[in-house]
């Protein structure tokens, strides 16, 4: 008996052996990379530890756009900006590339205590910078950090493993609802900085004129009304982004800043249709878990707070609803998200 006791003080004690092994840590500035508008990266430039082939292949292809960017042939501008990766300057001797293929990391925001699991892809930033860590536009929105601001990033031994269960799902982060497809990307020219703001609310529009039109508008820049959202969904339930995530659209005024837009195509008198509401549906589910925002956060256009135009909106009409009200959006929202 008395052995045995022992022997339970011992395995007792173990807690700290059993603590995660940290195979890799960082603190440092940071600074965001990859994607059509990195302009700092030349329209030829790879990344470090993915290459074309990589391209078909299920378990990464979704931290690419499906086409390249107009006038680039590498991966580094073909980055989808609003997947979670990141850059650290990798001692491949300590952590090999094939490892770092598949693990996630987590980085953290000290400031705020916001973290995200992400994904390596490249080395850098150049030591000139004096930053340690390049992250997605799309994870530095999701954290609300800025150039410059201090990241933790952490691997820790049961994160290589976890990847197993990340790949299941089809996708590399801690998201367990894969983001619909996009019909295309079509970047606007109407958007603007998020400065730091976190994304909190979902918007939902009626665009109250065809596909075409809306993809037209939200493609011109200047003039008396320039206009943009993050999503359009036509009819037939097809997706189009026109705006990354981590900036802001122009679809809500004085919301803008701490928003995603989503537009569905749509006369002032029609319903969503069935695949419409699918897709529409899909994609909430995603941004939801994506950015952890509360399902009470989900607007119609004339009912979200911050939005102060003087005499407000007919947007979203009658999509969602019977009515033009937030009880109408509130009601779909419940049983379709
Ligand atoms: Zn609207």
């Amino acid at each position: 008996m008395p052995k045995k006791r022992a022997k339970k003080a011992t395995i007792k004690a173990a807690p700290a052996a059993d603590a995660p092994e940290v195979l890799f840590h960082v603190k440092g500035k940071m600074s965001t990379f990859g994607g059509p508008l990195d302009f700092g990266m030349k329209p030829d430039e790879d990344v470090a530890l993915f290459a074309k082939a990589d391209l078909t292949n299920p378990k990464f292809s979704y931290l690419f756009l499906p086409s390249p960017p107009p006038g680039t042939s590498g991966l580094g501008r073909r980055l989808n900006p609003d997947e979670f990766y990141f850059a650290c300057r990798w001692d491949y001797a300590q952590t090999s590339k094939q490892f770092l293929r598949n693990t996630l990391a987590t980085i953290e925001n000290p400031k705020n205590g916001k973290s995200a699991e992400a994904r390596p892809v490249d080395w850098g930033p150049n030591e000139d910078t004096g930053r340690d860590v390049d992250l997605s536009p799309g994870l530095a929105a999701a954290l609300g950090l800025n150039t410059d601001d201090n990241v933790s990033v952490t691997i820790e031994a049961r994160r290589a493993i976890a990847v197993k269960a990340a790949r299941r799902a089809g996708h590399g982060t801690s998201n367990p609802n894969a983001k619909p497809p996009i019909q295309q990307f079509i970047q606007s020219p109407n958007y603007s900085s998020r400065n730091g703001s976190s994304i909190e609310k979902i918007v939902l529009h009626c665009t109250e004129a065809s596909l075409q039109s809306t993809l037209d508008h939200f493609q011109t820049p200047g003039g008396r009304n320039p206009v943009s959202a993050h999503y359009v969904i036509d009819r037939n339930g097809d997706i189009y982004q026109l705006v990354s995530e981590s900036d802001a659209a122009w679809h809500c005024m004085g919301a803008n800043r701490d928003s995603i837009g989503i537009e569905h195509v749509g006369k002032e008198t029609d319903a969503l249709t069935a695949k419409q509401s699918d897709s529409s549906a899909a994609l909430i589910r995603w941004l939801l878990a994506q950015y952890h925002i509360p399902r009470e956060n989900i607007f119609g256009h004339d009912f979200t707070p911050g939005y102060n135009r003087p005499g407000g909106t007919s947007c979203p009409d009658e999509l969602f609803g019977p009515t033009h009200s937030q009880a109408a959006v509130a009601a779909w929202v419940k049983a379709n998200v």
